[in-house]
């Protein structure tokens, strides 16, 4: 008997999760769609068995949510949930099974239930909103219409099933695959039909719901809706859903809260704080601040779950005192907050507030926080597995697919949070299959890149706790080697339009760092207050020079000032007068020679990465522009070590 291969996708996705104004929305977006998939996937088990071979469902913590009831969404019981809150599952399914109809049947079923959960996170939301309107409010400002028009159908379901008729099951599923591809470029739906009058912030293609709601709700809930914030159902469905459909009694202490751009950029300065915790000028400042934060009455986020590193590291200090701030949101600790405009519009504050509150909480906050060097930027982190296509279609089994399956689940929840989130200032917004987005601080970010890319291929080892990273020796068998990957990264400043820095994102990625002959590649894209942009593109590794850490050795020359800058800019005025590479390059040695701070420092900490930089130029002469490429990506190690507290 033949076995059939049944494809699952749910959509629109990029649309979906990249609609978004905070790191919370944007979270938000990817974990609902885990949750969606969860259902979809657990209907199939539930009609069909376990027929599912991508992704690895077994341990995903949904599955506690979902199974044996995934028709039943009332019944969905978010408080079996651990801490775990990433979304770990991708958007589609592979099934096999060799009863075409029950396949089919199982898929359409999937169909009906993704849609059924939606629509019940949709339903609480709703009711919640209701039931905390003000007395004198008319409910039936929830203009039903809206409602059922925005989100009836918001989800789309596609699949295909396959007849398998290859001697080989990766063959099969190529071909599967083509099938699917096919499918996937009938788009034929129009989600904007029907929306008329003025549209909502976020999306800009739906209209908005009622006024009155605005008017009273976010006025009551400042945090949660910024002062002319004016939303769609679909988007206010997703700004509310994690604390009303997804929020735990677990959570209640700490809520289910995503960090905001402004709490990534700051949390490197902050561990740097909790080193120096128990000097008595740094507690006299911390004292001094939260009694100034409370004098001013500053209604922001109090209790936050702290980005886990921070966590982590806070667990040293012995000094029980003060430690509520590291549970503030990022705002709070950069000066330029404590304006009286901010103070109105983003807080909710009376325009008649005293001068002085603002200015003594303005000069407590720069006293506590200026010898830290709290960071107004921060980066964000994609990465992507090159050529997964081709690795499947080299499964000799349906087993074989099973098993890659499984490894791509053990890098994505249990690598990537250990990695990541252990080692650095970083939070995982998601990560399903061979794909996701973390936040990172400044200081991390090339550190982090560097431990990504080389936990996917196994050249990524811990000895106590600590990491190594070693392209040259073979991978660690403790890890699976998934192979190379490319991976985009965004730097841009706090209060930037996420849309727009997530837009930057992709383009780095896909346009850029996959464009690389043979990938293997980064982009770095640095997103300028002055609205200029720059990108820096680079194979991981050239010859035997690991590229990441050469930039994050030239990002601690530059932050120790050990090396200036200048010499940049000296390559870059005068990089067409050199003519050949052998000119250009002793034109380096020397500007690195006149720049390093002495002849000391020039033998001991420069001249042994000179070739590196032989041989990240060299590598580069294939691409187009290299010369200019190259700058670039020296630029960006000097870029991430200014510190950029004014
Ligand atoms: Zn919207």
């Amino acid at each position: 008997m033949n076995n059939y291969i049944g494809i699952f996708q749910i959509s629109p996705v990029q649309e979906y999760i990249n609609q978004a104004k905070r790191t919370q929305d944007f979270w938000a977006g990817s974990y609902i769609l885990s949750y969606l998939s969860a259902v979809a996937i657990e209907t199939v088990i539930q009609e069909s068995g376990d027929c599912i071979v991508y992704p690895f469902f077994d341990e995903n913590p949904f599955k506690m949510v979902v199974s044996g009831k995934p028709d039943d969404p009332r019944a969905h019981d978010f408080d079996v949930l651990e801490n775990e809150r990433i979304g770990t599952l991708p958007n589609r399914f592979v099934a096999v099974l060799d009863d075409q109809e029950s396949l089919k049947n199982a898929l359409k079923q999937s169909q009906v239930n993704v849609s059924n959960a939606y629509a019940e996170i949709v339903r609480k939301v709703k009711e919640r909103l209701k039931s905390d309107l003000k007395p004198n409010i008319n409910p039936m400002i929830f203009n039903d219409q809206i409602w059922q028009r925005q989100n009836m159908n918001f989800f789309k379901t596609m699949w295909v099933v396959y007849e398998c008729h290859h001697s080989s099951y990766g063959t099969d599923y190529q071909h599967a695959e083509r099938l699917f591809g096919a499918r996937k470029s009938i788009r034929n739906f129009d989600q904007t039909k029907g929306e008329s009058g003025k549209k909502c912030n976020i999306c800009g293609e739906r209209e908005r719901i009622h006024e009155d709601f605005w008017i009273d709700y976010s006025t009551r809930n400042r945090h949660v809706f910024r002062k002319n914030e004016r939303l769609c159902s679909v988007c206010l469905v997703k700004r509310l859903a994690p604390e009303i459909v997804f929020e735990t009694k677990k959570d209640k202490e700490s809520r289910l809260v995503f960090p905001s751009t402004s709490t990534i950029a700051v949390g490197p300065a902050i561990c740097r704080l909790i080193d120096k915790w128990a000097e008595l000028d740094v507690q006299d400042a911390l004292t001094s601040f939260i009694q100034k934060i409370n004098i001013l009455n500053l209604n922001f986020p109090r209790r936050l779950p702290p980005i886990p590193f921070i966590q982590e590291h806070s667990k040293k200090i012995d000094y029980k005192i003060n430690k509520e701030i590291l549970r503030w949101d990022g705002d709070v600790f950069l000066k330029d907050t404590y304006q009286r405009k901010i103070l109105v519009d983003d807080y909710g504050m009376s325009r008649d507030i005293a001068w002085k509150k603002i200015h003594d909480c303005a000069e407590a906050c720069t006293k506590l926080m200026e010898p830290f060097k709290p960071a107004k930027y921060y980066a964000i982190v994609m990465m992507d597995g090159d050529n997964m296509g081709q690795y499947l279609s080299q499964c000799q089994t349906i087993n074989e697919h099973r098993q890659f399956s499984k490894n791509l689940s053990e890098f994505s929840r249990g690598t990537i949070p250990k990695v990541c989130e252990s080692n650095f200032t970083a939070k995982v917004s998601y990560f399903g299959g061979d794909e996701g987005i973390i936040f990172v601080g400044m200081d991390d970010l090339l550190s982090l890149m560097r431990c990504l890319r080389a936990a996917f291929s196994g050249h990524l080892t811990f000895d106590a706790d600590q990491w190594h990273v070693d392209f040259f020796s073979p991978p660690n068998p403790q890890f699976p080697d998934l192979g190379t990957a490319c991976i985009g990264a965004v730097v841009a400043h706090h209060q930037q339009s996420l849309l727009h820095v997530i837009e930057r994102l992709h383009h780095s990625l896909e346009e850029k760092a996959k464009q690389v002959e043979d990938k293997d590649a980064f982009c770095i894209t640095l997103m300028k207050r002055s609205g200029g942009t720059t990108h820096a593109i680079s194979k991981c590794v050239y010859d035997n020079c690991d590229v990441l850490q050469h930039l994050e050795q030239m990002r601690c020359l530059y932050k120790d000032k050990y090396l200036s800058d200048t010499w940049l800019y000296d390559l870059d005025q005068h990089k067409h007068a050199f003519g050949t590479n052998e000119n250009i390059f002793s034109e380096i040695f020397r500007l690195l020679k006149r720049h390093a701070r002495d002849e000391c420092v020039f033998e001991s900490r420069i001249q042994p990465i000179i070739n590196d930089i032989r041989q990240i130029y060299n590598g580069m002469e294939s691409m187009p522009d290299f010369l200019e490429n190259f700058i670039q990506l020296e630029f960006c190690a000097q870029y991430l070590a200014r510190d950029k507290q004014q």
